[in-house]
């Protein structure tokens, strides 16, 4: 099948989330099963195009936006052997950040991600590949179906092309006042409850939930959630009412980039079978942070958005209880400024078991995956989520709450079977996080019960194999149901 992957972030070009992890790696293992994949971004400042080789490709690509006509370039560069697209408009992308500064939302995030869905179609267009399924991503791509179902609605050519929408959170919509249809360029017909409108906004992301042919979510556990008042961020009805369309598939990891026996990031190499190297990268990120290089202190690490919904309140509130449990704690993440305020002080008061990165490193997540005993995802929700799936690859056992790809993917270690491969709670009180902290801390206290856990985990499989291939049975059905041939 021919698929053109939209997606406002792909590692390693542009990052800020695991959206961009999803979108880099999901087209290698799409491509490997045989299909004929596009994958198209926008060319921000952050892109570096020396490193990535990039040529340009096509000098002037005219995108009608905003009532009139902006004129993009495009650039090519590659994942393997699937060709990128890089859509270049200084005005718009050439930025310091992809969505926000810290003075809020760029004011004009409407009109740049109107800008890339069009851009996205017109480019299929002009090179004259018209995908079996756009594959969009999340609100930035939520338009790509609606111009494909309004707009374009006549244009011949986009007749038989599917959309299947992937929500990776549905707490970011891309909401809008109503002045962002002009923008967009759509009419006010669309500006409905069973359009795109949501409480007297503009929503991108339920233009997508609205328009595609199917929707995909990352976990089944959060497919599930969303439907419901607690977890659907006001789009739990649109949700119910596209039920039988709405799947969860989970993500995979990408164990090039993430596995400890090849990773160039780390200080030692090591596997499942040979795991003495974990050691030494621990004392090297003990060494990185400035804590004391002890060996039998359990080493506890955070790498996040510093957000309430990852449940980073609970975390600093519970650091308290570091001398008592004789362990240490490391925390790479950036966001909100209270989140910075309350790491900074706990550090002030246990400077000893304390490490703080604020900021965005890729090199240091990986050592920090490497080095640490265990890792902490407390997520009021999680649709998915990586961190967990790159701590077991490399022997680190995550301690989550019991939510969406959370829940789907951590089973409880039961130390009289020896089953599981990870911690897990429901609550969402520090003393919840912490009490399953005692819980693991006690098991790493039985090197023979904790061998056995990490062994577990590093046993796990979430290569993206198995999800490509879920995807793609999702394509077929889209194909079928356009075109009325299997
Ligand atoms: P989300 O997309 O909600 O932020 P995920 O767990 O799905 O959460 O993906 C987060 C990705 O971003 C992971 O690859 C994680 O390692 C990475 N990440 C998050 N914060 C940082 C940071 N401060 N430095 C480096 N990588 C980070």
């Amino acid at each position: 099948m021919r698929i053109v992957l939209a997606s406002s972030e792909v590692a390693p070009f542009a990052k800020t989330g695991g959206l961009a992890d999803v979108a880099g790696a999901l087209p290698k293992a799409l491509a490997k099963l045989g299909h004929d994949l596009r994958v198209v971004l926008p060319r921000y400042r952050m892109v570096d195009a020396a490193k990535h080789r990039l040529r340009p490709m096509l000098a002037s690509l005219p995108v009608p936006v905003a009532g009139r006509t902006e004129i993009a370039a495009i650039w090519q560069g590659e994942i393997g052997p699937v060709p990128v697209y890089f859509v270049q408009h200084d005005g718009y992308y050439d930025r310091e950040a992809l969505y926000q500064t810290k003075d809020g939302d760029y004011p004009d995030n409407a009109e740049r991600f109107a800008f890339f869905s069009r851009a996205v179609l017109e480019l299929s267009r002009v090179l004259e590949f018209i995908p079996d399924v756009y594959h969009c991503n999340d609100w930035q791509t939520g338009l790509i179906p609606t111009y494909l179902r309004t707009t374009l609605h006549g244009a011949r050519e986009f007749h038989a092309a599917g959309v299947l929408f992937t929500v990776h959170n549905l707490g970011y919509q891309g909401l809008f006042g109503p002045e962002a249809l002009a923008a967009a360029d759509l009419g006010h017909d669309l500006f409905n409850p069973f359009g795109i409108e949501f409480y007297g906004k503009v929503n991108f992301l339920k233009a997508g939930l609205v328009f595609a042919d199917l929707i995909t979510t990352v976990s089944r556990k959060y497919s599930e959630e969303i439907q419901t008042e607690e977890f659907g961020h006001g789009l739990e009805g649109v949700l119910r009412a596209r039920a039988k369309d709405l799947h969860g598939i989970l993500n995979g990891i990408d164990y090039d980039e993430w596995h400890p026996s090849r990773d160039p990031y780390i200080a030692a190499r090591f596997s499942q079978n040979d795991p003495a190297g974990k050691a030494a990268c621990k004392a090297d990120l003990q060494r990185a942070f400035g804590l004391p290089e002890r060996a039998d202190v359990p080493l506890l690490a955070v790498i996040s958005r510093l957000a309430s919904q990852k449940g980073m309140d609970l975390v600093a509130e519970a650091l308290d209880a570091l001398p008592d449990l004789d362990a240490q704690f490391v925390l790479l993440g950036t966001g909100e400024p209270v989140l910075h305020q309350a790491f900074e002080a706990a550090k002030a008061r246990h400077g000893s078991r304390i490490g703080l990165k604020l900021g965005f490193d890729v090199g240091l997540s990986h050592k920090i995956e490497a080095g640490a005993d265990m890792f902490l995802m407390p997520s009021r929700y999680e649709p998915c989520g990586l961190n967990q799936m790159y701590s077991l690859a490399y022997g680190t056992v995550p301690i989550v709450r019991a939510t969406g790809g959370l829940d789907d993917t951590i089973q409880p270690f039961d130390p009289a079977t020896g089953e599981g491969n990870g911690f897990k709670f429901a609550g969402t009180t520090s003393e919840a996080l912490l009490e399953t902290v005692r819980t693991a801390v006690a098991v790493y206290r039985q090197p023979e019960e904790w061998r056995r856990l990490v062994k577990n985990g590093m046993a796990c499989d979430f290569s993206w194999d198995r999800s490509a291939r879920e995807y793609e049975a999702l394509y077929q059905q889209i194909v079928t149901r356009r075109t009325g041939k299997p």
